[in-house]
C-alpha cells in the first residue's frame, strides 16, 4: 500500500506534517474559509482535526440522500453507502467516483491513510480496511466536515 502510494507520487518524500501536498482545484485563504464554515468544521477541514466520537447529528441519519463536503459543496458520498460502524463517526464502505484524494499521516505512531476533498483538499476522515463488503473499506468521517442533502432536494451549487 505505502509502496503504491509512493509510486504514485512520483516518489516524493511523505512529509508528516504537511496536508494533502496537491494543488487542489478550489484554493481559498484561511479567512475565505472562515467566513463560510463554523469553526469547528474550519479545524477539521483545515487544521486536521477530529471531531470527538459520536458528537456528530449526522450518526443518527439514516435518510436517501448525498453527503458534501461541508466547505466546497462538492458531493463525496451518497447514503446509500453509509453504515453503522459502532465508532461513532459516520461511516462509509465507498466514496462517490473521483470525490477524494488520499494521503499519510503519522499523527499517531502509525501510519494512517487520510482522506479529503479532492476539490479543496479539506480534510474529511481516515480510510481503514475493515469496512464491509463488497469494498472492505470503511471511511471513516467527521460529520462536521459534510453537509447533507435529503433525496428530492436540490444539491447546493459548489462553491468557488
Ligand atoms: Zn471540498
Amino acid at each position: 500500500m505505502l509502496k503504491h502510494l509512493s509510486a504514485l507520487l512520483g516518489g516524493a518524500a511523505l512529509s508528516s506534517t504537511t496536508m494533502a501536498a496537491p494543488p487542489f482545484p478550489l484554493k481559498k485563504t484561511e479567512s475565505e474559509w472562515r467566513k463560510l464554515v463554523s469553526p469547528q468544521a474550519y479545524t477539521v477541514l483545515f487544521e486536521h482535526g477530529t471531531e470527538r466520537a459520536g458528537t456528530s447529528p449526522l450518526n443518527q441519519e439514516k435518510r436517501p440522500g448525498i453527503y458534501i463536503c461541508a466547505a466546497c459543496h462538492q458531493p463525496l458520498f451518497d447514503a446509500s453507502h453509509k453504515y453503522e460502524s459502532g465508532t461513532g463517526w459516520p461511516s462509509f464502505w465507498q466514496h462517490l467516483p473521483q470525490a477524494l484524494g488520499t494521503s499519510t499521516d503519522y499523527k499517531l505512531i502509525y501510519p494512517r491513510t487520510e482522506y479529503h476533498c479532492a476539490r479543496c483538499g479539506g480534510h474529511q476522515g481516515h480510510v481503514f480496511n475493515d469496512g464491509p463488503m463488497p469494498t472492505g473499506k470503511r471511511y471513516c468521517n467527521n460529520g462536521v466536515a459534510l453537509a447533507f442533502v435529503p433525496k428530492g432536494e436540490a444539491l447546493p451549487p459548489l462553491r468557488t
